[in-house]
């Protein structure tokens, strides 16, 4: 794995790039939102808890990550700058965190930001619902 520009973000915040970092970004790449359980799990005999939570929080303040809100819980996963810009259907029953491409809305999004003469370096759209599997489940209970 290629962890030039993560060394790059890290060095011009005056932080190296460590062992435990570059496993915590590697556990991260090309996945859908991972809980912090996930990660800590999927990081398990590599990087302790707390070197997890910790870098998570750095690379959140450095913009590597973001967190996706679902309810009072959330989920992490690259920024934009690290993965493919895309949107989220979050599951507000079972969680579920479904990824979208969504190109119309790119282009209403920037046309809002002309319209307003307004610069925008970025956005976040959270969808909230039921996810198809949630609603087949409902539809049994009920029928
Ligand atoms: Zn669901
Ligand atoms: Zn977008």
């Amino acid at each position: 794995m290629d962890y030039s520009r993560l060394a790059k973000v890290l060095s011009s915040n005056g932080c190296s790039l460590t062992r435990a970092r570059e496993q915590v970004f590697g556990a991260l790449v090309d996945k859908e939102g991972l809980t912090m359980n996930e990660l800590i799990d999927e990081l398990s005999g590599k990087v302790d808890r707390v070197s997890v939570y910790r870098n998570v929080t750095l690379f959140e303040k450095l913009g590597i990550l973001q967190r996706i809100s679902n309810g009072f819980k959330y989920k992490v996963e690259l920024s934009d700058n690290f993965s493919s810009h895309h949107h989220h259907l979050s599951c507000s029953q079972c969680g579920r965190v479904i990824n979208i491409k969504a190109d119309q809305l790119e282009g209403a999004i920037k046309q809002l930001g002309k319209d307003h003469g307004f610069v925008i370096s970025g956005h976040q759209v959270e969808i909230r619902g039921s996810c198809a599997q949630c609603v087949h489940e409902q539809d049994k209970e009920v029928g």
